[in-house]
């Protein structure tokens, strides 16, 4: 793989590349074509990475398609698709891990723990694997985006760092391989998370600068949608994600 992405920017090709897990859906595709538009030669990765998953999470329950995901990405005209086996990436004995940067001890991080050691871990390691000049991110996990920027400004990676818009589904829900969990009506319910998303953008709009009173509305509106447990609600600095009054 490195070597075939060598030779191509050797011949002045600049080369995308696209991580996913898999399961692909427009949110995923919407990166490739981003890449395929602005780049010579686009590269996939799907790959289920166990060391982001908690020993709770749902790693072997994780959705896995890859015959419909490489037809879909032989559509959009990828050129390379790299789908390791775990213990390609990670060998009997591996140990080596990336300690995340101070971004990523915050939300997710703190409900997560070690989720963004495993990621900083596999993303530096296919960058090593596919050194890309573009890798493409979307903002539906936007803390994991800014960590992997700072993880690559502060590590020297030669990569630049894109991110992309949130696709979501014509009622409002952001597009994820996990909604394939979600019954009827769990889907449902899950749309008071987009709502109340919007319904803060509008506070913002009308006017209302108290992050306490806009979260306090939030969690109304998830909680009369019956949404039991709530992970955390917070309005926080785009860069350093600290709460903001
Ligand atoms: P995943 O397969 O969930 O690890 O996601 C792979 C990449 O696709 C990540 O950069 C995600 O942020 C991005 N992605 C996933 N869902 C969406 C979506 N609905 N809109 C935009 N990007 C997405």
């Amino acid at each position: 793989m490195r070597r075939l992405v060598t030779a191509d920017k050797m011949q002045g090709r600049r080369v995308g590349v696209v991580m996913t897990m898999g399961a692909l859906h427009e949110g995923h595709l919407s990166l490739v074509r981003r890449s395929v538009e602005e780049c010579d030669r686009t590269a996939v990765t799907i790959f289920v990475n166990p060391t982001q998953f908690g020993p709770q999470e749902d790693y072997a329950k994780y959705p896995r398609q890859l015959h419909e995901d490489l037809s879909l990405l032989a559509d959009l005209g990828v050129n390379y698709v790299f789908t390791p086996q775990p213990s390609e990436m990670y060998p009997s004995g591996h140990s080596t891990r990336i300690s995340p940067p101070r971004v990523a001890e915050v939300l997710e991080g703190q409900c997560r723990p070690g989720h963004f050691e495993g990621v900083t871990t596999i993303v530096l390691k296919l960058l090593q694997v596919i050194p890309a000049d573009i890798a493409y991110f979307g903002q539906k996990d936007y803390q994991q985006y800014l960590v992997i920027r700072t993880m690559v400004e502060e590590l020297d990676v030669a990569s630049d760092i894109r991110v992309c818009p949130i696709v979501r589904d014509a009622d409002g829900l952001a597009l994820s391989s996990r909604n394939q969990y979600l019954a009827t009506e769990a889907r449902q319910r899950a749309l008071a998370i987009s709502e109340s998303l919007s319904l803060a953008e509008q506070m913002v709009r009308d006017g209302q600068r108290r992050a306490s009173t806009i979260a306090a509305h939030m969690r109304q509106h998830l909680v009369d949608a019956d949404i039991e447990r709530i992970d955390y609600i917070a309005l926080v600095d785009p860069k350093s994600l600290q709460e903001v009054r």
